[in-house]
């Protein structure tokens, strides 16, 4: 076990208590953690004792001469896959470490895996809540079918992608569940962002109000702060339905939400005879 900060602190009473969130990750590879937990948000976080990421060595868990974690597939084919032993007691471990500050001492064990649900912000919102996530992170062609069916609750994918193993993906995981943890970045960073109401952000400038001719919103620079926050929803709406208008059926769109979309050519499916079908559908 490699831990990343203490992970208890003490209040003024001099109980423990839980200071933030806590990540057990699974992997072969420790050492690729190093990089992005030591840098930035996530190492201030870490250091402020908000979140904490404790590294488990699959490895440390095989019983054999050579430590072996994984062997080939039944019924043959390319590649090896994760033993389950190894794994299995891995997670046993892990899960047996209950600390004493409150969480649930079975904490949801999730892989990362191609196959996997989507993962999108929704659920990291929905991760954030927990006090103690497990990720176990793949390697070779996957795990042993048993574990995933004995040990693990969940199974997420970041993407129609195949990856060399899960230890990027539980990182963008820990990344993206941290930023919502609070007190790891501004609440009011999180509000207007991509995908946190269903849309997409707005545009962002900086200084220089001129770069190599170009030039800032004149709203942005007005003073006017009703003007600038209207400029902006409808930015974010314009840009939803340029890039992603699957999104829009999902999103809280107020009626001067839609009006504004129906300027741009969308085809609004509660006016019309979309609406009129799905009122059919429905009684
Ligand atoms: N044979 C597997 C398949 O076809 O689905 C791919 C295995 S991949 C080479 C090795 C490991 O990388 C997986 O077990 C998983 O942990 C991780 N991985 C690869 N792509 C991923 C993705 N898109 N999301 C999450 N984890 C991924």
């Amino acid at each position: 076990m490699i831990g990343l900060s203490p992970w208890r602190r003490r209040n003024a009473t001099g109980l423990c208590y839980n200071a933030g969130m806590r990540f057990d990750v699974l992997t072969l590879f420790p050492g690729m953690f190093a990089g992005p937990l030591n840098e930035s948000i996530l190492k201030r976080a870490i250091q402020a004792g908000i979140i904490n990421v404790v590294l488990h060595d699959i490895r440390a868990y095989a019983t054999d001469r050579h430590r072996t974690t994984d062997d080939a597939p039944y019924g043959g084919g390319a590649g090896m896959v994760m033993k389950p032993e190894p794994l299995a007691a891995c997670i046993r471990a892990v899960l047996s470490m209950a600390p004493e500050t409150g969480e649930p001492s079975q904490p949801p064990v999730i892989l990362m895996t191609p196959d996997g649900e989507p993962f999108t912000q929704r659920i990291a919102a929905e991760l954030a809540t927990c006090a103690r996530l497990v990720l176990v992170c793949g390697r070779y062609e996957g795990v042993d079918e048993r574990v995933r069916e004995a040990l693990i609750d969940r199974e997420i994918s970041i993407g129609d992608y195949v990856l060399t193993g899960g230890e990027l993906a539980a990182m963008v995981v820990i990344d993206a569940v941290a930023r919502l943890v609070p007190g790891v970045i501004d609440a009011e960073s999180i509000a207007d962002e991509s995908f946190s109401d269903g849309l997409l952000e707005y545009p962002q400038y900086t200084r220089p109000a001129v770069w190599e001719g170009r030039a800032v919103p004149p709203v942005l620079v007005s003073g006017h702060h009703g003007e600038v926050a209207q400029w902006r929803r409808r930015e974010r709406l314009r840009r939803t339905l340029e890039r992603r208008p699957d999104l829009l059926a999902r999103a809280a769109l107020t009626e001067a939400d839609r009006a504004y979309l129906r300027t741009l050519g969308w085809n609004d499916p509660t006016v019309g005879e979309g609406a009129e079908h799905s009122a059919a559908t429905k009684s």
